[in-house]
């Protein structure tokens, strides 16, 4: 059952955040509902969750108008193109995935027209693959302070998705690592920029991330089962 799933992951966000010493209410659960129907986000609703995540905007679009958003709040988690921007800018409560300066740029443009602040994180790319999202952790402080300028976009965050490793203390390197840009661009106290959200952790390592200081926490596959790309 989708509602024992849930409660389940909920445990073992309460378990971890004892275990390292933080407030459990800090963490919230970001159930990832890229690829799978809209009745599962409604069954998902039913058991108490409030927070989705999306990846793929025409998708994300569909399933929205079709659930709505009346008391839950959806977040955009996947790669955003710039010219896409017009379709998650005041679309999504807040955005993970902001990359570049580029595509800061196009989403302030598209919330302005909106007449509305768009919420964002920044996403780091913290274990240096080519082939992953994210800015470099040398780009991440001249990029927010660019971003922090724009009016209609407000920073709230970092995020990242390090290499899937099969042991989930292989991911935790790259957690605390983000903590501490984290805590490096806090100090830096830039006026606007808020670091208030850590986006890190899926199914398989999200106790490690909450341990390193998670606040979202983003799992698909423990709530809805594994995703099949080809039907
Ligand atoms: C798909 C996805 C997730 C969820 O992954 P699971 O392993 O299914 O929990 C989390 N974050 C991002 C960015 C994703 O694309």
């Amino acid at each position: 059952m989708m509602k024992d799933r849930i409660q389940k992951i909920e445990q073992q966000i309460r378990e971890a955040a004892e275990k390292a010493g933080r407030n459990p209410e800090e963490i919230r659960l970001v159930a990832v509902s890229k690829i799978k129907p809209a009745e599962m986000v409604k069954e998902a609703m039913d058991a108490g969750q409030r927070i989705f995540g999306e990846n793929y905007i025409q998708e994300a679009v569909a399933k929205i108008e079709e659930v709505g958003s009346e008391g839950i709040e959806w977040h955009f988690i996947g790669h955003l193109q710039s010219k896409k921007s017009k379709y998650a800018a005041g679309v999504f409560d807040l955005i993970h995935s902001v990359d570049s300066l580029k595509l800061a740029k196009e989403i302030n443009k598209q919330a302005a027209k909106k007449g509305v602040v768009q919420k964002i994180l920044i996403q780091v790319n913290t274990s240096g693959e080519d082939s992953k999202s994210g800015t470099t952790e040398e780009a991440v402080i001249e990029l927010i302070r660019e971003a922090a300028t724009l009016e209609n976009v407000a920073i709230k965050g970092l995020m990242t998705m390090p290499a899937f490793f099969d042991d989930p203390e292989g991911a935790r390197p790259y957690f605390r690592q983000l903590r501490l840009i984290k805590e490096r661009i806090e100090s830096l106290a830039i006026p606007g920029v808020e670091m208030k959200e850590l986006s890190m952790g899926m199914s398989g390592d999200f106790e490690v991330a909450i341990e390193e200081g998670a606040t979202l926490v983003r799992v698909g596959t423990a709530i809805f089962g594994a995703r099949s790309y080809h039907s």
